[in-house]
């Protein structure tokens, strides 16, 4: 990150300490804030700006993760959501998780919508809108299994304020050319 992109995410992070959440307003406001306070963190380590939290059956926290594809070693599946569900089925095989709720950041992508779908997470919400990269608005185009398996599956936008939503965006725009420059970087080696 350069001296700008440091002092940018200073000021969201202030912005989201100061943030007092309005749960009875927006109802995913709580998982919000600290699903952006985990994207700041994210940004930190060298990794894109967004954060993920699985709520349990009485919407109380239960795993926390971040983007970690560059960071600590790069790791192409390292989305956040990949994470919080492998932490999932690792600490909590007993859950069901159709019981479950996952916030992230970010639209998920089509290996984490086809992975969510395969466990079964029975809410995801994310709080940013993903045209270009979130499979989400178009899941009705996916090939037909993703379609019938777990029909009960609910996908869409998490109900936040307009201020976490705007921050959880700004967040997932910090560095994001860089760190997609360094992606293609690894695919395509200057010659
Ligand atoms: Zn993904």
């Amino acid at each position: 990150m350069n001296a700008l992109q440091r002092f940018r995410l200073d000021r969201l992070a202030g912005r989201l300490s100061r943030y007092q959440a309005q749960p009875e307003t927006y109802p995913d406001d709580e998982a919000g804030l600290t699903v952006c306070k985990l994207a700041v963190n994210a940004l930190r380590a060298g990794n894109y700006g967004i954060g993920a939290l699985i709520l349990d059956a009485a919407g109380e926290p239960l795993i926390e993760a971040t983007n970690r594809v560059f960071e600590p070693a790069f790791t192409s599946a390292g989305h956040a959501e990949m994470a919080a569900v492998d932490e999932l089925e690792r600490r909590y095989p007993e859950l069901a998780p159709g019981e479950l709720t996952l916030v992230v950041s970010l639209e998920p992508c089509p290996m984490c919508y086809t992975r969510l779908k395969l466990a079964g997470l029975g809410h995801v919400r994310y709080l940013v809108p993903d045209p270009p990269g979130g499979v989400v608005h178009m899941a009705a185009r996916l090939p037909e299994i993703w379609q019938l398996l777990n029909p009960e599956q609910r996908f869409g936008p998490a109900a936040v304020s307009p201020e976490i939503r705007q921050i959880a965006r700004r967040l997932f725009l910090t560095n994001l050319r860089a760190l997609r420059r360094q992606l293609l970087s690894r695919i395509q080696p200057p010659r």
